[in-house]
């Protein structure tokens, strides 16, 4: 994933305040200390980023449901054995819809999904009961829930588990970004771009295992079913993005480019399956320094 990609995203983060979000309540000890009150508002930048349904009437008032006709994308280029596992009743249709925007603007990207997931499970595992003393536990986990469940939704697995497809971009940058609206009221076209064994992305393929083995991990002990199931799709995701090594697209060219390798995204998803005790020590992350001087070795998570 590109270093300039995560900082844009950070930035949006950054300059997320609007005075007119509900505020949290706040118990007194998480009231004296400010670090505890941006933690809990923090959460609210998934909120505002929400796509699908279940929005309309949420903690944001100006957001509601949109691009709800996700729920009916066309299946559109995928054939074969993959386009049978995705659309078994051959209708042409898929249900894409849920997820966050990208950020600001309103593409669906399971790259920067995965990372935003991945990124909120780190700062669990680093800083354990950080959410519950920040008062807002609750919240935390419905957005994990909300990002992992958007990543199960568009990955496709065949009946012995293993990946046959993954819906991992929904829009068309050019296309979105000509209309720079409100996605309530958004109307326009929003194909599928899809990754299969031979046209795949190994970055993306990767940070979504890791972003799911976050949600495996948030979960292990409130919901053991559900970090389960996360669990199982984080090393299908790992299998498939490993084993069918590629930096393709599924089509929607340079727009979101993965250039830089895919290796550091295949560690940290080694890192969570490991820590769940879902796969076995991780093999890359002792590696440092063989990526080439890549941002694995000196930058954001190394
Ligand atoms: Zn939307």
């Amino acid at each position: 994933m590109k270093l300039t990609k995560k900082i844009a995203a950070a930035a949006a983060s950054a300059v997320m305040a609007v005075n007119s979000i509900p505020m949290a309540s706040f118990n007194a000890a998480a009231a004296d200390h400010n670090y505890m009150e941006a933690l809990a508002m923090s959460l609210y930048f998934f909120d505002s980023n929400a796509c699908g349904k279940g929005i309309t009437d949420g903690p944001l008032t100006w957001r509601g449901d949109c691009h709800t006709y996700d729920g009916e994308a066309s299946v559109g280029s995928l054939d074969g054995s993959a386009k049978s596992i995705v659309d078994p009743d051959g209708d042409g249709k898929v249900d894409v819809s849920g997820g966050w925007h990208d950020a600001g603007d309103h593409i669906k990207f399971n790259l920067t999904i995965g990372f935003a997931l991945s990124s909120l499970g780190i700062s669990d595992y680093l800083n354990p009961g950080i959410y519950e003393k920040a008062n807002c536990r609750d919240h935390f986990e419905y957005e994990m829930r909300w990002g992992a469940d958007y990543l199960m939704k568009t990955t496709f697995l065949d009946d012995s588990g293993k990946v046959a497809a993954v819906a991992h971009t929904i829009a068309d940058g050019g296309t979105d970004h000509s209309f720079w609206t409100a996605p309530e009221v958004q109307t326009y076209d929003r194909p599928i771009f899809w990754l299969t064994a031979s046209d795949n992305n190994s970055s993306v393929s990767c940070e979504m295992a890791a972003g799911l083995g976050a949600a495996a991990y948030v979960f292990k002990d409130s919901d053991p079913e559900y970090s389960a199931k996360c669990a199982k799709y984080a090393k299908a995701l790992l299998e498939f993005g490993t084993k069918h090594v590629g930096n393709n697209t599924g089509g929607i060219g340079g727009f979101y480019s993965t250039d830089a390798q895919y290796q550091d995204e295949e560690a940290i998803a080694q890192a969570w399956l490991w820590i769940v005790g879902e796969g076995d020590k991780p093999t890359r992350v002792p590696k440092n320094k063989d990526y080439g001087g890549s941002q694995y070795d000196g930058w954001v998570y190394s």
